[in-house]
């Protein structure tokens, strides 16, 4: 049988303000290679992945393009694009341009006829493995939307706008949600046209769409399995993760070639 393609969506457009830094989160150094490098490293030496879309901010795209895909060759990035202002608006541009680069004219005239597989993959979580990609990929050929993720290790607590405990999910049943986040190619472009019709409604409902699971579980009859990540995988948000994410590269050792 042969193998569907595999399309990877970087995600670095964010604005990483909760990093007090001046350079842009993406682009300062962990262990000597830009932070982004390492998501992008994973894709590029992956058996799973065939191709690569890097969602950027507009202003970085040319730096990108030679300071990040030609410095250190990543073959795979077919393109660098310009990201939006949320999270989901960086994603639907990748998808515009992950069906531009199948010789299709945009996102919403593929929905039924494109056949692979999207990755969306967080440029901020450097700790993406071989292994996570190929559960991922086995699970959705399957189940058609995965996420990876682990299962928590503290108590969540759902609060009230004052701050009081308001409800106390059983902790057996809740994860916490990582990327990459793998779908049916047709599944996640079509979960995201409505999105974007359904945006100005939620905006003012003030609900937030803070991954891509969400989408399909919005506005599609498909369910989410969840896929073993790694408590490892972590998202670079903060100074203090920084930190951590260079001493678990220390701590692997060799995993990693800088
Ligand atoms: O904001 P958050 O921490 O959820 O960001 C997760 C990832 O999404 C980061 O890699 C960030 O660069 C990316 N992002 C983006 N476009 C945005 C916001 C976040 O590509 N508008």
């Amino acid at each position: 049988m042969n193998k569907k393609r595999c399309t990877a969506i970087v995600l670095a457009a964010g604005r990483g303000s909760r990093m007090e830094s001046d350079v842009a989160k993406q682009y300062m150094l962990l262990c000597g290679k830009p932070l982004i490098w390492y998501a992008l490293h994973a894709v590029e030496e992956s058996s799973v992945i065939d191709d690569c879309i890097l969602v950027t901010g507009a202003e970085d795209i040319s730096y990108v393009e030679e300071e990040i895909v030609a410095k250190y060759v990543f073959s795979k990035v077919t393109a660098v694009v310009a990201g939006g202002k949320e999270r989901y608006d960086s994603v639907y541009s990748g998808l515009q341009a992950a069906a531009d680069s199948s010789g299709q004219s945009g996102a919403g005239s593929c929905a039924a006829d494109r056949d692979g597989y999207i990755f969306i993959q967080d440029g901020a979580r450097p700790f993406l493995t071989e292994d996570i990609l190929e559960r991922c990929y086995q699970t959705v050929q399957s189940d058609h939307a995965c996420v990876a993720g682990m299962p928590v290790k503290d108590t969540i607590k759902l609060v009230d706008e004052s701050g009081f405990a308001r409800q106390t999910p059983d902790r057996n049943f809740m994860w916490q949600v990582q990327t990459p986040q793998v779908f049916d190619a047709s599944l996640i472009i079509s979960a995201y046209e409505k999105l974007m019709q359904e945006k100005e409604r939620l905006l003012r409902e003030g609900i937030s769409i803070t991954d891509d699971a969400m989408v399909v579980e919005t506005f599609t009859d498909c369910k989410v399995r969840l896929v073993e990540g790694a408590y490892g995988n972590i998202k670079v948000t903060t100074p203090e993760d920084m930190v951590v994410a260079e001493a678990l590269l220390k701590m692997q050792g060799g995993m990693v070639t800088l």
